[in-house]
């Protein structure tokens, strides 16, 4: 991990430099630019004895280098080191991860890993204002933001804990393909894509109704925990993400399935995600079942919600080794009195000893929070638009020798 270098205003002060110069400033330039893979660390040949004194030649490779990084960076491509050329190449030192990134208003910190984080923070669906590599009061905000929901603390500085969060949901969501502003777009903007839709969680019973119970588990508070990792997820790509209901009293009356489907209708909500776990008499009843409005081949049904369901149900029974239950069509009151699609996913069997023992592991629950939201990007993936999945399931063929 580099360190902030103390000198390096001591340097700048001596700016510009140019061919012919020398000096320890000269030999900070040369190790900037040999960290870029612009020129050879130590130049061929040099004589041990003397190798200090080559090493802070500005010569004719010290100059080639300085201009492929001004070409790179957008710079006027003159070779000669000032001001500018000086600070980006001092930016370029930091990678995002190296340091501790905050907001300090007298002395603000500036960086290639500031940039990286900026870039970041947009693609997620937060506004870090214009990515100009500077931490600013605007990136801390956004910063903020990030942090409180994805549900981890909030203090405005991008360490260890942000650091594995950001790289978590940037693999989750783009595959690590998405660093062009165009792809940016295809998040934050309005069009298809999930930013910008708004999604009601619905964590089912709560309070005096506990649902399912067995092996220790409680059905309302395990899909209030699953409803929670499942909102951070949705909430750090741009989604508006309700719930139907907080973490209950033990003795509230929780709303019944009509009022939770009113609310949806209210917030006029582009999906309706519901949430259970199932239990059965039959102890070795298990696996993961979704479902649907539809009442049977006579009756009508909703077609995105049965798209929906059986992109949910695919995504986790590819992520877990759940049993695949099956997909069906009901026409139960959240379901039937919601106008937008809604699909209820029943996660599991807690009167089963193998589906409790996975849903009471906090990471099998990220992985079917994980499973819900790769399914949803999936169904406002543009038609065009490769899935993340599909190029994960189907690599290339190899070339015939
Ligand atoms: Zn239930």
């Amino acid at each position: 991990m580099p360190q902030p270098d103390p000198t390096a205003d001591v340097f700048g002060g001596g700016l510009p430099y140019r061919r012919g110069d020398q000096g320890p400033a000269v030999a900070q330039l040369r190790a900037h630019l040999a960290r870029l893979d612009l020129v050879a660390a130590d130049p061929p040949g040099a004589d041990p004895g003397a190798r200090h004194l080559m090493e802070s030649q500005f010569d004719a490779d010290v100059e080639s280098a300085v201009l492929a990084f001004q070409q790179q960076r957008g710079l006027a491509c003159d070779g000669v080191v000032g001001p500018q050329t000086w600070r980006l190449l001092d930016d370029a030192r930091w990678q995002l991860g190296d340091r501790v990134l905050r907001f300090a208003p007298t002395h603000m910190l500036s960086g290639d890993d500031v940039a990286a984080l900026q870039g970041r923070l947009l693609e997620l669906g937060f506004d870090p204002g214009r990515i100009d590599a500077l931490f600013g009061i605007d990136t801390e905000q956004a910063l903020r933001d990030f942090q409180r929901n994805v549900g981890i603390p909030v203090d405005g500085l991008c360490g260890p804990v942000t650091f594995k969060a950001l790289d978590r949901l940037a693999r989750t969501v783009v595959g690590g393909a998405a660093q062009h502003l165009r792809e940016t777009q295809r998040w934050a903007g309005s069009g298809p894509g999930l930013a910008g839709k708004i999604v009601v969680i619905d964590p089912g019973h709560g309070g005096r109704d506990t649902g399912a119970v067995g092996h220790g588990l409680i059905e309302s508070e395990v899909v209030a925990d699953l409803a929670a990792r499942i909102e951070g997820r949705l909430v750090a790509v741009g989604v508006s993400a309700y719930l139907t209901r907080g973490r209950l009293a033990p003795a509230a009356e929780p709303p019944d399935e009509s009022t939770r489907a009113a609310l949806a209708n209210r917030l006029d909500a582009d999906l309706v995600v519901s949430l259970h776990t199932d239990g059965h008499p039959n102890a070795s009843a298990h696996g993961v079942a979704t479902f649907y409005y539809g009442a049977g081949p006579s009756g009508a049904s909703s077609a995105v919600g049965e798209r929906v369901a059986h992109l949910v149900q695919d995504e986790v029974v590819s992520r877990t080794d759940l049993l695949d239950g099956h997909t069906d069509g009901k026409t139960w009151d959240l379901l039937r009195r919601t106008r937008m699609p809604a699909v209820r996913l029943e996660v599991g069997y807690l009167t089963n000893a193998g589906d409790a023992a996975r849903l009471a592991d906090p990471a099998f629950r990220d992985t079917i929070a994980e499973a819900v939201l790769v399914a949803l990007q999936q169904l406002y993936l543009p038609a065009e638009a490769p899935s993340p999945s599909v190029v994960l399931l189907q690599p290339a063929p190899a070339p015939v020798a």
